[in-house]
């Protein structure tokens, strides 16, 4: 459907194939961007926001139009991956038309992939009209498999609905990978039959350990499961052979022997993933975060809005880039019961 005439995005530019990448102090290649579209989510996972959340006012955020001008700005210079997320991105208005303006660079081989993060909550209606606009993978995030648990764990949302839109993702040809957040206590007790089950439906799994960001109503010393434990009980069930397998993301990947499928392990505490860090993450806000774990950033709107063209906007990038930190900090350990940072990943995009 590549240039339907009711685009509510009016794509402007398109940037040639191979648009050197961005080069941050430490030598690392920007090639990988993360950007959200709104902070408002159909969830209210207990890891991840308080219930009574309170979201930023709608004219705060950047328009689509605008959205689609920072990203095009970012494929401009060397991007190869963009991943939209949030909040929940499929509950922004007319998100639709974002993916179809975007997918003109993975049309024209400027970006290597343009995919999104989503809780599968909406992917029943859009998993086929993405497929269509460009997108070819999907990471859908399910912590359990437990109609129950899924509702204590997500308070509003309803795991037969996710369910759906899994089937609905597959059906469209989408490829799907799972991430489940281990949480102690919670879906310790279920990874194997997650495993069993994402690699039963030919999806790769990937495990994620709490991470400590935003106020949340609970304790998360609680919830915190180290994955060097869940693989050394993994190991006792399965055997897992290390792959030199990457995403473009953090996961370090093992082939499990009996299920022929992929396993991943995002370890921020118990494995400093950052030598190799290639992304920063925009807000829905136009704020970009060169790390995921420290409060310093660069505000792109003002830039953005200032004029027409790009020049501006990708001045205040370059500038940002050129403090990317080298690493994040994150403890979690009940001296210190405060979050490591105060804004919440739907807030950052996760
Ligand atoms: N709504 C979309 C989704 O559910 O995937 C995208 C945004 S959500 C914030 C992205 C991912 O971050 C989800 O997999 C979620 O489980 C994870 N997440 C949220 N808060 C987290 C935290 N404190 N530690 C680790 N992962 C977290």
């Amino acid at each position: 459907m590549s240039s339907s005439p009711n685009l509510l995005v009016k794509p402007q530019g398109t940037p040639g194939k191979s648009n050197p990448p961005m080069i941050d102090p430490f030598g690392r290649s920007i090639t990988y961007v993360r950007v959200s579209v709104t902070d408002r989510c159909d969830f209210r996972c207990v890891y991840c926001m308080a219930e009574d959340m309170h979201f930023l006012p709608k004219q705060d955020l950047l328009t689509l139009e605008e959205l689609d001008r920072l990203c095009t700005a970012f494929v401009e210079k060397g991007v190869r991956k963009i991943r939209i997320t949030g909040g929940e991105p499929l509950v922004r208005k007319n998100i639709l038309s974002l993916f179809q303006a975007l997918g003109r660079h993975v049309r024209s081989g400027a970006l290597d992939e343009l995919t999104l993060t989503t809780n599968g909550s909406q992917l029943d209606r859009y998993a086929a009209p993405l497929r269509e606009a460009g997108v070819r993978r999907v990471n859908v995030s399910l912590d359990t498999l437990d109609p129950q648990k899924f509702k204590a764990i997500t308070r509003w949302g309803d795991l037969s609905k996710v369910m759906g839109g899994i089937r609905a993702a597959q059906a469209a040809g989408l490829s799907i990978k799972l991430n489940a957040v281990a949480l102690k206590g919670v879906n310790e007790d279920e990874i194997s039959e997650m495993i069993r089950f994402a690699h039963g439906e030919g999806m790769d799994l990937t495990l994620i350990e709490t991470m400590p960001l935003g106020d949340i109503d609970g304790d998360r010393t609680d919830q915190y499961l180290p994955l060097s434990l869940v693989r050394a009980q993994l190991s006792k069930e399965f055997t897992l052979e290390d792959l030199d397998y990457r995403t473009g993301g953090p996961a370090r990947y093992v082939r499990i022997k009996e299920t022929g499928g992929r396993l991943g392990f995002i370890t921020p505490l118990t494995h400093n993933f950052c030598e190799s860090c290639n992304r920063v993450r925009v807000t829905c806000t136009g704020t970009l975060f060169m790390c995921l774990g420290q409060e310093d950033a660069a505000d792109l709107r003002a830039p953005l809005r200032a004029s027409e063209g790009n020049e501006l906007l990708s001045n205040a990038i370059d500038e940002a880039i050129s403090r990317k930190p080298k690493g994040h900090d994150f403890v979690i350990d009940r001296r210190s019961s405060r979050p490591a940072l105060a804004r919440h990943m739907s807030v950052t995009g996760g």
